[in-house]
């Protein structure tokens, strides 16, 4: 059997090795078209701030390894310009020669990846414009980067040479994931950076009361944000530098630009070769990964994969669902059963200390699909035990299933172990896991690690609680209309109060229970919602109607404080 695979890194490299590694019999075919296979790009934004010093540290494999240890045919700068099915060949290019020769396949794997987006704006080739997405691009970016100015070109080649470097001015467009990370290691490199979104919030893929937080994060480190408005275009301005132009009329001055406009799958190659497209503009695979034809197989960037909640076709480019496709497509073709179950969007960024992550569908996804059989709930727990030193607050939004109670995602930011929690939120989920389910997780605790009640299981118990009808929740849109309870000392409500509201400290509640409305919701707060959680319950079993704010003051301060247009 011969399988020719199309490029030659996340999901192509993946494919190659586990066919091997079940097949010692076929003959392996990788074609890439650029310098290198099995490079890190996850790790270009980290090499152009310097934190990954050597450029040969992103080279996690070459073309010799292949070779020798799994027998793999590799050619690199050699493109797939044409495939035939009917035929079964594929026309393979030499990009240094241009010599085209042909090659026929049993069985074809397509892991092009994506394309990064480039609107033809006017000015938009000029130099010292640039987007990150291979190893060349960051070598550019680095190069022109030392360049330094015209005024100080090549003299920091000389040592000793005592020159005030000007402050150097980076504007990056763009604010998903690498666009967030390309501004974080710019601004480690020195450089004053203007964040450019046309979106109105950073992270499109998180609510946005997160994104409020991360942006005030970006703010709080330096970086100057210009949320709601589009780049119109760029002039070359006379000292060199570059004039980005927006549509509300702003002019950003930069001697660096960032592209980070987002990914369109490639999909040449399958539509040349009549494979179906589908309907948010991938390559149309099922389960097993397999294209329209029965002998193609697509995996990574380039391919349509069902939302494992939603159930909908989704473009998720990520590594993880990459690697794992590649893994798939080679089990398919080695004869195994294996399958996709879907891709959950699970993520995490890094900004500057802090960690911000994701897992299953955003509030925002489910009211866009007109999905309203969900609750969410705010809450606001230590990273580990309180007592140990170094403990940090992780701000977590869980989405829930109100019919059933199943686990439809998470979202978690803060500076210590955001990943973990994230983590076991996502195996949770794909395990078709419910709140239930999370309030009896067995996890690892000592106190510097985490705690009794991890925040997985506190966020299970909360929603259990929810669900079980022992705690009515509310939320402060609702809250903010109606009786407010406030259950915290009055020395807190120094710091930090809502107007209107009445006071009484949870410890006074049961003597003072005559000063409270029977005929009114009584919106529960404290801090976090724990203490109002305790009132709620003694005034539940008293007759009245409460309900706890989830979150209390702290998601008050999450949902409205960091709304950049209010504040
Ligand atoms: C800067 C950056 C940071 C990232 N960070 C993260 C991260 O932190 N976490 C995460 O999960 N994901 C991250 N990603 C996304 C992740 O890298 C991709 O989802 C993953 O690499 C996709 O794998 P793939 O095999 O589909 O495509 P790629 O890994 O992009 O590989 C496709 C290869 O195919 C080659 N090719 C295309 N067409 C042809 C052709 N016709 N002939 C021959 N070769 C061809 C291309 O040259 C390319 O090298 C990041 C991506 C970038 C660019």
């Amino acid at each position: 059997m011969k399988v020719i695979i199309v490029g030659g890194v996340a999901g192509g490299a993946s494919c190659a090795a586990r066919l091997r590694r079940l097949d010692e019999t076929a003959e392996i075919l990788m074609v890439e078209r650029g310098p290198y296979v099995s490079y890190a790009n996850c790790g270009l934004p980290y090499h152009v701030g310097g934190v990954i010093e050597k450029e040969s540290s992103l080279l996690v494999a070459n073309e010799q390894l292949f070779r020798e240890q799994f027998a793999i045919d590799v050619r690199t700068r050699c493109e797939a310009i044409e495939i035939s099915p009917k035929e079964k060949t594929v026309k393979l290019r030499d990009v240094a020669t241009g010599e085209v020769k042909s090659e026929s396949y049993d069985k074809l794997v397509l892991s092009p990846g994506a394309a990064s987006v480039r609107p033809p704006l006017p000015g938009i080739d000029l130099p010292g414009i640039f987007h990150v997405r291979t190893v060349p691009d960051v070598r550019q970016i680095n190069e022109w980067i030392e360049k330094g100015s015209v005024f100080l070109s090549g003299m920091h080649k000389y040592s000793g040479f005592q020159t005030i470097r000007p402050k150097t001015r980076a504007v990056v467009i763009g604010g998903g994931f690498i666009g967030l990370e390309m501004v974080e290691n710019l601004v480690h490199r020195g450089f004053e950076v203007t964040l450019v979104e046309m979106l109105d919030q950073v992270l499109p893929p998180v609510d946005v009361e997160h994104a409020r937080v991360v942006e005030a994060y970006l703010k709080k480190h330096g970086v100057r944000l210009a949320l709601s408005d589009g780049v119109a275009g760029f002039k070359q301005a006379a000292n060199g530098a570059i004039d980005v132009e927006t549509k509300s009329g702003k002019t950003y001055p930069a001697d660096v630009v960032i592209l980070a406009l987002g990914v369109r799958p490639d999909t040449t190659l399958a539509k040349k070769a009549g494979l179906e497209i589908g309907e948010r503009g991938g390559i149309r695979v099922d389960d097993q990964m397999r294209t329209s034809d029965p002998d193609v197989f697509a995996v990574g960037d380039a391919v349509e994969v069902k939302d494992f909640v939603t159930g909908q076709w989704s473009l998720i480019p990520l590594a993880g669902p990459a690697n794992r496709q590649g893994r798939i497509a080679a089990d398919v073709i080695a004869g195994r059963k294996s399958r996709y179950r879907g891709t959950q969007g699970t993520s995490i960024i890094g900004l500057f200390g802090a960690a911000i992550a994701w897992t299953g569908v955003s509030e925002k996804m489910l009211n866009r699909i007109g999905d309203t059989d969900y609750e969410k709930i705010y809450l606001y727990p230590n990273s580990h035990a309180g007592y140990y030193p170094g403990a940090k607050p992780i701000a977590m939004k869980v989405l829930f299933r109100k019919s059933d109670g199943r686990l439809l995602g998470a979202q978690a930011l803060g500076e210590d172990n955001v990943d973990k929690r994230i983590s076991a939120f996502a195996v949770m989920l794909q395990m078709g896991a419910t709140i239930y389910d999370l309030e009896e997780a067995e996890l690892c605790y000592a106190p510097p690690f985490g705690s009794a009640k991890d925040p997985v299981n506190f966020a299970g118990m909360i929603a259990a609680n929810v669900l079980k009808g022992d705690m009515p929740l509310s939320h402060w849109n609702s809250a903010k209309t109606g009786f407010l309870l406030d259950v915290r000392e009055p020395m807190e409500l120094a710091v930090e109060n809502v107007p209107g509201t009445l006071n009484i400290p949870i410890g006074q509640l049961r003597a003072r229970l005559g000063e409270l409305p029977r005929d009114r919701e009584i919106h529960v707060i404290c801090r976090s919602g724990q203490r109002a959680y305790i009132a709620t319950r003694m005034l539940l079993q008293k007759g009245f109607k409460a309900k706890t704010v989830s979150g209390g003051m702290l998601s008050l301060a999450h949902n409205y404080l960091f709304d950049t247009k209010k504040g």
